[in-house]
């Protein structure tokens, strides 16, 4: 035997054995327990990098050793294979973005082959081939039928610079989530999924997910964000009409010394008109909404608001209390309408405070005594009722019910529940993505497209300019169509889907790929889901984890899925990372280009400067902080490089070895440490995007 191990010529020979053999096909067989494991499918972006290769090996150790413990095991790979990156190739390269996803995905499929991956290539499935998303059109008129696809128009988030709309969970901290760009407001006619119907199941469901991180958990609860409450009607002062708010705190309803309203509130203008205050509402509206949505919300922002010359009346009170426009209320949430209670809310103190309006405490905290003179902040807490009539001596919470009851009662409000959750805005004006299956007609109006259409293809005659709005608008033969319901002149939509509609069900797509009756053979899905063990970033807990929740939902309600939830455990596996290095003349350096030693100081290669070592961050091309995972391969063999990431130690944390011996305890708590050690990797200061 010779001494030396040749991880090339061994890995070669298994993996065309494993591939001879078919060793990692999977069947339906019910005499055998099935485990269906898979990792969040990638963007083919062109290589693979260190993230991907930490994701699947992960997977591939979980298949694996369930396969060795004589589980069915369905592990499959595919490609989110629509999005931007392709688009914008298109208009720098000028090649199409059919053309450059091909030939990324073989080229990504050659890496993990050579990676040794034990997937089913049968079942490999790229979703902007029409076979995958004629189906995504097909769940599109079936929800469009049962009311949950509907089109309004809306204030969205626009990105400048992608020229796209963005979902609220696609901007982050008032910036694109893909280029950075700040993003400002803009009203469209958009297409809209209505996961608010199912915000309620959503949230329960949380409770029935003990295999999933705690984080995720309560971040999809923070998302979702229910308020219990109430709605109060506050009547206009010498007018018809009232202006509705919701609170969560009526409790504090006394206190109430003004109403603020978001910019975008229908009566916003009117309620100015006439008075000396018309032309600064004017312009104070104006100057906010260029602002953009997203930044509005934030806690820190400078509170600013004006005077609309209007007033209302506090029903509680009677009193006749000012309305102001505030930059930091919005439409979205709520009524677009606030009660203002200084005293009890910090963002409303600090706006009494700057225009001088009057400041009430009527919650008073156990055993102390509030002046409102002497308040650097509100009281926010509960306390006990002062100053509020009837209810003067109740404390907070049975204050709320009484006076929510006495709303009622008098016909002032109701009780009301409330979510933070919007609908998911899935038109984008882009070229590779879904065409949305609608035709608009002059005579029919909106008309879906009929089933035996399915799909409606992507043209082919469309140009790549970069220049904004809706690619396919450019296409005649596309767009100019004749109507399904009358055959006059019509034409199409000619929005695409987000992506993310994509990625929302390609898990049920993978239990019966070429099943061409219904996106996927409903016996199928109903051996194979839910998927028992999830892998990917933790970036997603609140976009794909949350609508792939919302569709199967969806699905199971049109008597597709069999189940509730798509996702039995998950494990979100942390991010790899490294330092960085950097020259104050040349930015960031590839490690492998430096001169010098750890003992003697790292220098520029450029201009021989010192390369100042910073921080470990996650890999990424801007901070050349990467390692190519072909090198290790070539290098070392796959085993090795699956092996070293992630590593031995992951899956066996110094304080739990002794589990070695009794790995038939289960994987899950073997998870459960790596999971703690992928969080020690991922501090929360470091984020993905
Ligand atoms: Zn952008
Ligand atoms: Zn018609
Ligand atoms: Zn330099």
């Amino acid at each position: 035997m010779e001494d030396r191990y040749h991880p090339q010529e061994v890995e070669e020979k298994w993996q065309r054995l494993w591939e001879e053999k078919q060793s990692f096909r999977a069947a339906e067989d019910p005499a055998r327990p099935k485990y269906y494991v898979l990792e969040m499918f990638p963007y083919p972006s062109g290589r693979i990098h260190m993230g991907h290769v930490r994701n699947y090996s992960i997977g591939d150790v979980v298949a694996r050793y369930k396969r060795m413990r004589g589980h069915n095991v369905l592990h499959p790979m595919g490609w989110d294979a629509f999005g931007l990156p392709a688009e914008n190739a298109a208009i720098e390269r000028k090649i199409h973005p059919e053309a450059w996803t091909r030939e990324n995905i073989l080229y990504m499929k050659t890496q993990l082959r050579r990676m040794g991956l034990s997937y089913d290539w049968e079942r490999e499935l790229a979703t902007c081939e029409p076979d995958y998303y004629r189906w995504n059109q097909w769940i599109f008129l079936k929800l469009y039928e049962r009311g949950i696809a509907y089109k309004k128009k809306s204030s969205v988030n626009w990105c400048p610079s992608c020229e796209t709309v963005l979902a609220n969970e696609q901007v982050i901290e008032g910036a694109c989530w893909r280029c950075e760009t700040p993003v400002v407001e803009k009203e469209l006619e958009q297409w809209f999924f209505r996961i608010t119907a199912y915000a309620d199941e959503l949230l329960a469901d949380l409770d029935r997910l003990p295999g999933w991180p705690d984080k995720v958990l309560a971040m999809q609860r923070n998302w979702i964000g229910k308020s219990t409450g109430a709605e109060i009607e506050f009547p206009l002062a010498g007018g018809e009409g009232a202006l509705r708010v919701f609170t969560t705190r009526q409790d504090t309803v006394y206190g109430a010394t003004f109403v603020s309203l978001a910019v975008e509130h229908p009566l916003a203008l009117e309620l100015a008109r006439g008075t000396s205050q018309e032309r600064a509402v004017g312009d104070f509206v104006e100057r906010i909404k260029k602002a953009g949505l997203a930044r509005r919300g934030e806690e820190e922002g400078e509170k600013e608001g004006v005077f609309t010359g209007s007033y209302c009346v506090n029903p509680f009170t009677g009193e006749k209390i000012p309305i102001y426009l505030a930059n930091f209320v919005l439409m979205e949430y709520g009524t677009g309408a606030v009660m203002a209670v200084p005293a009890h809310d910090q963002r409303d103190f600090e706006f009494a405070k700057k225009y001088g309006l009057p400041i009430r405490v009527v919650i008073q905290p156990q055993g102390a005594a509030l002046a409102p003179e002497a308040m650097r902040e509100a009281y926010a807490d509960e306390g006990v009722m002062a100053d509020s009539g009837p209810f003067t001596g109740l404390p907070s919470a049975e204050g709320k019910e009484k006076v929510a009851l006495h709303l009622e009662e008098k016909g002032w409000g109701k009780k009301d529940i409330r979510y933070r959750l919007r609908d998911w805005g899935i038109s984008r004006q882009r070229y590779w993505g879904t065409p949305i299956p609608i035709i608009y007609c002059p005579k029919c109006g909106v008309v879906p497209v009929p089933e035996k259409d399915l799909p409606v293809a992507l043209p082919r005659d469309v140009p790549f300019t970069g220049k904004g709005g809706s690619p396919l608008a450019e296409s005649k033969k596309f767009v100019e169509t004749k109507c399904p319901r009358c055959g006059g002149a019509a034409r199409r939509e000619t929005d695409t889907m987000d992506t993310f509609v994509d990625s929302s069900w390609y898990y049920f797509r993978y239990t019966s790929p070429k099943f061409d009756a219904a996106p996927f053979d409903p016996d199928k899905a109903g051996y194979w889901m839910p998927v028992d063990q999830y892998i990917g970033g933790v970036e997603h807990a609140v976009l794909h984890l949350l609508y792939a929740r919302f569709f199967t939902k969806a699905l199971r309600d049109l008597g597709l899925a069999k189940v509730g939830e798509p996702f039995a455990n998950l494990l979100t596996q942390g991010m790899v990372s490294k330092e960085t290095y950097r020259c104050e003349d040349h930015g960031w350096l590839f490690p492998a280009e430096l001169a010098g030693s750890d003992q003697a100081g790292w220098r520029c290669p450029h201009c021989g400067k010192p390369a100042v070592k910073g921080r470990v961050e996650k890999m990424s091309k801007s901070k050349k902080n990467i390692v190519d995972p072909e090198d290790l391969i070539a290098a070392y063999g796959a085993d090795t490089a699956r092996l070293f990431t992630p590593p031995v130690a992951l899956y066996f944390p110094a304080s739990r070895r002794h589990e070695r011996r009794r790995i038939g305890d289960g994987a899950r708590r073997a998870f459960a440490g790596a999971q703690g050690l992928a969080a020690a990797h991922a501090p929360d200061d470091q984020k993905s995007h």
